[in-house]
């Protein structure tokens, strides 16, 4: 889950859906939570449900994208913001690691309650299922982890090319 900065409201909007385009513009094509590609049906993704939060419905700071995936596991669930990383908000990058198994597991070396996040994350988002989980066995070779590969070996980088966009990683590391 790379970091993303959704920056500020290019616009205001009166349907949530009218955002898309200019998420996929700041964010690039890519679910926010899994970093798959997705070149359709990539959705405008409520941070905060759209059915519990009428108030952010339209809120370009709770927008984000999330593939169908992502979007399903996560659900309609009243989210306490600080139970879990956000790539808008938290150093992502650092919370979590990825295995050459195609594993999402939290970073190492996080702190007991970082951790503790970082698994929920993982569990809210179905992250922890893809790919090699049986329970999720109809993905496995287009997760999240193999575009990473990919990403970090076209780029060259290992393993946050965002990473000069966050900071505070001592609040997740132990020292
Ligand atoms: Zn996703």
């Amino acid at each position: 889950m790379r970091p993303v900065e959704r920056g500020n409201a290019p616009a205001t909007y009166t349907r949530y859906q009218d955002a898309q385009p200019d998420l996929v513009a700041v964010l690039g094509d890519y679910c926010s939570y899994c970093e798959r590609q997705i070149e359709t049906n990539l959705a405008v993704e409520h941070v905060q449900p759209k059915s519990r939060w009428r108030a952010l419905l339209n809120e370009w700071a709770n927008f984000l994208l999330g593939c169908v995936h992502c979007n399903s596991s996560k659900g309609s669930r009243h989210v306490r913001l600080d139970s879990y990383f956000w790539p808008d908000c938290d150093n992502t990058a650092r919370a979590f690691r990825y295995t050459a198994g195609g594993e999402v597991l939290p970073g190492r070396y996080l702190r007991r309650a970082n951790r503790a996040r970082a698994e929920a994350s993982n569990k809210l988002l179905g992250l922890e299922k893809n790919p090699g989980n049986p329970e999720r066995p109809t993905i496995p070779t287009c997760g999240p982890a193999s575009f990473w590969h990919l990403k970090a070996r076209a780029l060259r980088v290992s393993p946050a090319p965002h990473s000069r966009h966050v900071s505070e990683p001592e609040v997740l590391y132990e020292s």
